[in-house]
């Protein structure tokens, strides 16, 4: 890899955001006559949609966070720097970091993603456990092993909720988590904690609107809930969480839930920064794009990924915030700013869908394709896993993914599920 303090006639793409955006950015200027620089606040970049299979001991951090100078490490025209990025100057195409030197830029590729979004909810950002981060997964992990070891040894806690857990949010990552901690409470802590009631330990899902997956099809919708009451979790619709604390959550019709865990799957809006780039914002502070993926006024500034409201040329419909759409997006945006550099014209971006899908449980899964078609149950899973494997940046990532699966496919093994506190 490059130094980014090299000085070259060559044009420097300025990379924000080492998620599958920025990566996929990265990786198609892999030959381009450039200097790429890429910045992450993380020298790792975050499978986020194995987030709760870590936080469920499902799989190891390794399966889901991979160094991004391993990812770029056979691209002699790429730097990679870690640092948080504090501004952007469109003007001066001049980036601000806390602990870098101010870069410039020729091209600008903006994938810093989404964050929580908590809706001035009492309490949340102090007590709740979000799914956003890599120490988000594991410390729901490590809280939830440390409340069944403490009871364990004082069984007189689980009446005030000690293994309680609240999720909240009915969408995928809601449902996810919620159905992967029931599994986890029922198959390997009622193993590992014989002497502790697991029937007392409640996992209740909490979504304010009238049914789960609102984005799915009524019957994908039917489906979801039936297969988590299976697996023994609690679905409370049109409820409303309105404060947390430690050890209670209080719903908006004013029931008080006794849980040591809330889980905040509900909802998250676009990184912060998009704030400075002083552009007009769509909901959920997300920045319009055109069809090359950049912003008026700026053919030099890619905005991708999560943080990007990009309109499918095919359905006119405005692509949501998923793995799929950042990678391509973030794969296109590089090859745009290839194609320019060697003197090419752009060429507008065109999704290949790989449908919307969640996991629910082992062999419960939903899958929908934009244009309707839909699987359930073991085909559904089968789907999910093809997808989410393709998406893993590295063949090593996908071989732990494959075994770690197989584990738990067969014997319900969590190989993840230890606490590595400190000494
Ligand atoms: C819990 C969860 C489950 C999901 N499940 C699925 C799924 O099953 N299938 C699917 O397709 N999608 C899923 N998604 C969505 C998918 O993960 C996102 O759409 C995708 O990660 C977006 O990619 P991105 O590159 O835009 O942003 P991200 O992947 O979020 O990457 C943004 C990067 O920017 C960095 N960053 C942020 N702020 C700063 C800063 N100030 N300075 C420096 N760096 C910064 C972050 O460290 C991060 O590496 C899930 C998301 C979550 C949260």
């Amino acid at each position: 890899m490059a130094s980014s303090n090299d000085t070259s006639a060559r044009p420097r793409v300025l990379v924000l955001g080492g998620g599958f955006a920025g990566v996929g950015a990265a990786q198609k200027l892999k030959d381009a006559e450039a200097d790429v620089v890429l910045v992450d606040r993380h020298d790792y970049h975050t499978f986020q949609p194995l987030l709760y299979q870590l936080a469920t001991g499902l799989l190891e951090t390794t399966a889901v966070g991979h160094s991004l100078r391993d990812l770029l490490e056979r691209q002699d025209n790429t730097t990679v720097h870690q640092a948080s990025v504090t501004s952007v100057d469109l003007d001066t195409r001049e980036v601000r970091f806390d602990e870098l030197d101010p870069i410039t830029y020729d091209y600008l590729v903006f994938g810093l993603g989404a964050e929580v979004n908590y809706f001035g909810t009492e309490g949340a950002a102090e007590h709740a456990f979000p799914m956003y981060t890599l120490p988000n997964a594991d410390r729901l992990k490590d809280h939830l092993i440390e409340r069944w070891e403490a009871a364990d040894r004082d069984p007189s806690i689980i009446e005030d909720g000690a293994l309680n857990v609240v999720v909240v949010g009915g969408g995928p990552t809601g449902v996810e988590t919620a159905g992967a901690v029931a599994e986890l409470y029922r198959h390997a802590f009622s193993k590992d904690f014989p002497a502790v009631t697991t029937e007392q330990a409640r996992v209740i899902l909490v979504e304010a609107g009238p049914e789960l997956f609102a984005m799915f099809k009524p019957k994908l919708r039917e489906y979801a809930t039936k297969a988590l009451t299976e697996r023994t979790v609690e679905v409370r619709t049109g409820e409303l969480v309105s404060s947390v604390s430690p050890t209670r959550v209080t719903l908006k019709s004013g029931e008080e839930l006794k849980a040591h865990t809330l889980v905040w799957g509900a909802g998250l809006q676009g990184n912060e920064l998009v704030k400075s780039l002083g552009i007009e914002l769509d909901r959920g502070n997300r920045i319009a794009v055109g069809p090359d993926l950049t912003i008026p006024d700026h053919p030099e500034v890619h905005v991708l990924g999560d943080v990007a409201a990009i309109t499918d040329a095919k359905t006119e419909q405005v692509l949501p915030q998923l793995g799929s759409v950042a990678l391509q997006s973030g794969e296109h945006a590089g090859e745009t700013i290839a194609r320019r550099i060697a003197g090419k014209e752009a060429k507008p971006f065109e999704y290949k869908d790989k449908g919307t899908m969640a996991m629910i449980g082992r062999g419960a899964a939903v899958v929908q394709f934009l244009r309707g078609r839909t699987m359930t149950g073991k085909k559904a899973q089968i789907a999910w896993g093809t997808v989410h494997l393709a998406l893993l940046p590295t063949n090593e990532d996908r071989a732990k993914a494959v075994v770690d699966w197989a584990g738990a496919a067969f014997t319900h093994q969590r190989v993840g599920r230890i606490t590595v506190g400190s000494d």
